[in-house]
């Protein structure tokens, strides 16, 4: 069952930063920083390259230290706590696996610097490497495993401690797209196995959108909006949010009017307003026919240029339904419309970066 449909009582916080600040030198990593991360969540940290998810995990982690504010775990300060001693384990995008190493050497590492018996280690160790389905793998060293193959046995090795978080910091960032697709629903299925709450990190929203229980939006060091992945697609509390996540078209005079591509159907004109329909006639500036969706630019009335998304269901002759140059009536459900909170002009500028 996915955090989200849990009763309210049944959520804990795993994890609480409260009013955390973090600076390097001059520089704003983090500004006063909220954020409750509950037990066995699948919680993404989504934004821009330089948002400060990085140095979210690492305050987490214990690699740096908080210029101000409080970190809880379970309720308890870490302040206290080096980052050996806290309950949590980082999984980082390259994945350092000792080479000289076997698969059970590198993922039982740990268990024997902390002096557990080599017979035990293995047994958990071989354990850990069956839940990554690398099980028949234990004696290869690294070098004889595929990229996607080495990133599990660092998930193993993290996985092995039984942390009480794992922190994922853009792990599939190496991978080729379909391996990184594998992977994500690899990656879904063991957390959903073990129960370990999951705080993972990538800029790549299609990646937020499918894994996540609740997903909170980075922008220069702030958090703007936390929810779950319908939350943030259907009602984004900006339009930082919501170009952010997916695409987005900003209507009316204040451009503050929300209007999802997939939301408008152009009709050819003439044409009547569907009940519960707004519309605007235009002009069909673009038409790209992208195999399962098409998608058109249209110049409305009023000046604004907007995007539609077309799913292609109908068999199609060789030719588009409506060609550029055409004359056609965009109407979307006036359900459809969410009223954001416009960003400053700074923060939309810097979507779609990548690290
Ligand atoms: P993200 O992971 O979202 O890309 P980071 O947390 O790595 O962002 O970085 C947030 C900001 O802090 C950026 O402006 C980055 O340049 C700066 N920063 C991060 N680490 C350091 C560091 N060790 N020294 C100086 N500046 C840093
Ligand atoms: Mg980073």
């Amino acid at each position: 069952m996915a955090v989200d449909q849990q009763p309210e009582a049944a959520k804990r916080p795993i994890i609480s930063m409260v009013g955390v600040a973090k600076a390097y030198g001059g520089a704003v990593a983090l500004e006063n920083l909220d954020l409750t991360v509950f037990a066995g969540e699948f919680f993404t940290l989504l934004g821009p390259s330089g948002s400060g998810k990085t140095t979210t995990l690492r305050l987490i982690a214990g690699f740096e230290r908080p210029d101000s504010g409080q970190i809880l775990l379970d309720g308890t300060d870490l302040a206290a706590l080096p980052p050996f001693e806290r309950p949590v384990n980082t999984v980082f995008q390259d994945y350092a696996l000792f080479p000289h190493l076997t698969l059970i050497e590198n993922v039982a590492y740990g268990l024997r610097a902390r002096k557990m018996p080599k017979r035990e280690a293995h047994a958990l160790a071989q354990a850990a490497l069956e839940q990554v389905r690398l099980g028949q793998f234990g004696t290869r060293k690294p070098a004889q495993l595929s990229g996607g193959q080495r990133q599990r046995v660092a998930l193993a090795r993290a996985m092995v401690n039984q942390p009480r978080v794992l922190l994922l910091d853009e792990p599939l960032g190496a991978l080729d797209l379909k391996l990184r697709h594998q992977m994500q629903e690899e990656l879904k299925r063991l957390q959903h196995e073990s129960g370990i709450t999951f705080i993972y990190v990538t800029h790549d929203q299609d990646e937020a959108l499918s894994m996540s229980d609740r997903i909170a939006v980075f922008s220069q060091g702030r958090i703007e909006q936390v929810g779950t992945p319908f939350d943030l697609y259907e009602r984004p509390n900006s339009a930082f949010v919501a170009d952010f996540v997916g695409s987005s078209n900003l209507i009316g005079s204040a451009h503050d009017r929300l209007l999802r591509p997939e939301k408008i159907k152009l009709l050819p004109v003439p044409a009547a307003l569907p009940d519960g329909h707004e519309g605007q006639t235009g002009v069909l500036h673009q038409a790209t026919y992208l195999g399962a969706l098409t998608r058109y630019i249209v110049r409305l009335a009023d000046g604004t240029e907007v995007q539609a998304m077309e799913a292609n269901i109908l068999p199609l002759t060789d030719r588009l339904r409506l060609l550029p140059g055409d004359r056609v009536l965009a109407v979307w459900p006036r359900l459809a419309i969410t009223p954001v909170q416009i960003s400053t002009a700074a923060n939309i500028d810097n979507q779609g970066e990548v690290e």
